[in-house]
């Protein structure tokens, strides 16, 4: 089975590592070059978009903000899993929120800015503060502002405008002002749906992030009521988009509620865990439905958590002598914050992962894993 995953970065060479055994051949687009690599050595194999679409017996998406062109392409040659139409759900906080309104979701006070008018009439009808998030574009914190309050208010207009007159792809731009949630913390779902409907979902995962960008997410192990409210929001989104494959939900949690932060329609950061802790990984799920093959258990094996590298081109080798331990490296080169690859560790039981992310955050140097050491102390706390 060949499969062209549109995008070219960690998540397709993740792909890639998880379906060999299944005898599944991934080629990749990158978007930038316009060519299709192979997703672990990066040699071009085409060098347009048709060879690879003709290539490919599926194709699908590594990731959301994808030019409309291509997506279109992309769905008239019947291949596409999921549909181009949930690929733009992700990519567009608009079409996301209509998306939740239309399912009855609890989300956050929200409303869209395409205007001045529109500014002046969110500051009025919602309370403060505020997150103010690009609808397009925007990603791991990046393209939003805070507003405390409306003495704020001017100068924030000006750095939207300025945004706004950037322009994306030649699509108008808009913000989408959101109440601040007062979150007790941030959870996500990752599940699966087959092309027959059939969904099948990890346990959720607790998050945290440290300026915008996941830095930790530990696996919860039993939660019945919130994975049930979870598995019902996760139902209700994947069967409105007919959805095909591994779809991501991120979650504000205040006090049993779970509020929908955003959703993602592809293999997510936060269940990154799944390789060493489920039974069968997203990334080998996500092929499995989008090449109508049975989906895989994703019941979590052992309690387990990952640990995002980010900015970072190495990390000690003795954090591999902590058992249980894996790295994935992602073989980008050095920038700061830029996602370079992750550790994954699980336990026999809770207490145990806990005793060794405490291991591996002693190990980490603090410069580059600056909340790691915080986060994890208050983890094993939550657990006594
Ligand atoms: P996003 O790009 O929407 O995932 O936002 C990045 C991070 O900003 C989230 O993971 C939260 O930590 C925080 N955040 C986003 N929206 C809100 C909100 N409405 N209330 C509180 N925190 C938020």
């Amino acid at each position: 089975m060949n499969v062209l995953v549109l995008g070219a970065g960690q998540l397709a060479r993740m792909m890639a590592l998880a379906v060999k055994p299944l005898n599944i051949n991934i080629r990749a687009f990158d978007v930038g070059s316009g060519t299709v690599v192979d997703p672990l050595s990066t040699d071009i194999i085409f060098g347009e978009l048709t060879q690879g679409i003709e290539f490919a017996d599926f194709i699908t998406a590594e990731f959301e903000h994808i030019d409309h062109q291509t997506l279109a392409i992309c769905q008239a040659s019947g291949k596409l899993r999921p549909s181009s139409q949930a690929i733009k759900v992700g990519g567009d906080r608009r079409l996301e929120k209509d998306l939740l309104i239309k399912c009855g979701v609890a989300n956050a006070q929200h409303q869209i800015i395409a205007t001045k008018a529109d500014f002046d009439q969110a500051l009025n009808n919602l309370s403060m503060p505020l997150i103010l998030k690009s609808a397009l574009a925007g990603y791991d914190g990046k393209g939003q502002w805070r507003l405390k309050d409306k003495a704020q208010a001017e100068d924030i207009w000006l750095d939207i405008k300025a945004f706004f007159d950037g322009g994306v792809q030649g699509l108008q731009h808009a913000v989408v002002a959101e109440q601040m949630v007062p979150f007790d913390r941030e959870v996500s779902l990752v599940g699966a749906r087959d092309s027959q409907g059939n969904t099948l979902v990890y346990p959720l995962t607790q998050n945290h992030h440290t300026n915008g960008v996941l830095s930790v997410s530990i696996a919860i192990q039993i939660d019945e009521a919130l994975q049930a409210q979870a598995k019902q929001v996760f139902d209700s989104i994947a069967k409105e988009l007919n959805y095909i494959g591994i779809l991501a939900i991120e979650f504000f949690q205040i006090g049993e509620q779970l509020l929908v932060n955003e959703i993602a329609p592809r293999v997510h950061n936060s269940g990154h865990w799944t390789q060493q802790g489920a039974d069968t990984c997203q990334f080998e799920n996500h092929l499995r439905a989008v090449c109508d093959l049975p989906l895989g258990s994703t019941e979590l094996i052992r309690p387990s958590a990952m640990i995002n590298i980010l900015g970072e081109d190495e990390v000690p080798n003795e954090i591999l002598s902590v058992a249980s331990t894996t790295l994935h490296w992602y073989g980008k080169s050095k920038r700061p914050g830029r996602k370079m690859g992750h550790i994954n560790v699980s336990g026999n039981d809770e207490k145990q992962l806990a005793e060794r992310l405490i291991l591996l955050a002693d190990m980490l140097p603090e410069t580059a894993f600056d909340e790691l050491k915080p986060y994890v102390a208050s983890y094993k706390k939550q657990l006594s």
